[in-house]
């Protein structure tokens, strides 16, 4: 029986990848992470920890290590990445090779139009774009280089959170906490803890069907490829992740997964390695068969239950049919 949530929240965390738990190179084998253990059964994301199927499971979440190489050679970058988790649809592939950091042109119009958000909305539910944009006066690169999570709530009519939102906690910064907006904004945007952001993301998703919040500094922190940087990074989102969980209402999903690897390996830029998709709260079980990025927005829109002619995640079927409202 598994109870089927009201509302989803979508977690991005852009180059995060389960790799080997070297203390030497990967941060998850190094930073403290009890909030992240704490929901994993003691575990962490490296590849150690995972059972032989790829997976960890406990009675309050699943983990999965999912294909992010979207079948392409090269190394995954984050315009088709993010595409493809955000679609379903491999954005690698209809572009030809992966691309990044930004979206590349000729996939925009099928990230616009099949993204989560926007399928939400054409369903008539409530779609939400949980992050702050510097909407009046920014740089004028974000919008010529845009990433595919503002892509995508362009597309939906839900890019509207801004400086005022954010200072009354009615968005969140990318960075989970204030500083960037800060240094430009001074003491007129409050400082917040990662607790304190968590807390205001799982107000906004308590008043939508589906939100998405988008984080970056992962892959940021893992292309300066330096350990006490990428370490607190990790324990930023694990201090974050975790209040979330605590804060988030009975009938939300929450998912949380990335576009490619390079956190886990300071060595050096983007990795092959698997990434992981994790979900805890009601539905999310039939996560544990996401093979690949691509499988979650779909799994997304299946479990809240819009976008009927998509197709069904095809694991624990068995166990979705068997439950009852
Ligand atoms: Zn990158």
């Amino acid at each position: 029986m598994i109870p089927r949530p009201r509302r989803a929240l979508l977690v991005f965390l852009d180059g995060v990848g389960i790799g080997s738990g070297d203390a030497s190179f990967n941060p998850f084998a190094v930073a403290h992470l009890p909030r992240l253990e704490a929901l994993l059964g003691g575990r962490r994301p490296v590849a150690e920890h995972l059972d032989a199927d790829g997976r960890i499971r406990t009675e309050r979440a699943v983990l999965v290590a999912s294909d992010a190489t979207l079948g392409m050679e090269g190394l995954p970058q984050s315009g088709t990445g993010q595409t493809s988790l955000l679609t379903g649809r491999n954005a690698a592939k209809e572009y030809g090779r992966h691309f990044g950091p930004w979206v590349p042109t000729p996939v925009r119009p099928m990230l616009a139009a099949e993204n989560l958000l926007s399928r939400a909305k054409a369903a008539g539910l409530t779609a939400v774009f949980a992050n702050a944009y510097p909407l009046a006066g920014a740089d004028p690169r974000i919008f010529r280089r845009p990433a595919a999570p503002m892509l995508a709530a362009q597309a939906a009519g839900a890019l509207t959170r801004g400086a005022a939102e954010l200072a009354e906690r009615q968005a969140v910064a990318s960075s989970i906490t204030n500083e960037r907006w800060r240094e430009r904004l001074g003491d007129d945007m409050p400082q917040v803890t990662p607790e304190e952001a968590a807390r205001t993301l799982a107000r906004i998703t308590a008043g939508a069907d589906v939100t998405l919040f988008a984080h970056y500094d992962t892959d940021y922190t893992g292309h300066r490829g330096e350990m006490a940087g990428a370490v607190a990074a990790l324990e930023k989102v694990d201090a974050f992740l975790g209040a979330l969980v605590d804060a988030l209402p009975a009938d939300a999903l929450l998912v949380v997964s990335s576009d490619h690897g390079n956190l886990e390996d300071t060595r050096g830029g983007h990795t092959r390695n698997p990434v992981p998709v994790l979900a805890a709260g009601p539905g999310h079980s039939p996560f544990g068969a996401a093979r690949s990025i691509m499988d979650v927005a779909v799994g997304i829109s299946y479990m809240v239950g819009f976008d009927p002619d998509l197709e069904e995640p095809d694991a624990d079927r068995s166990d979705i049919e068997g439950e009852e409202g």
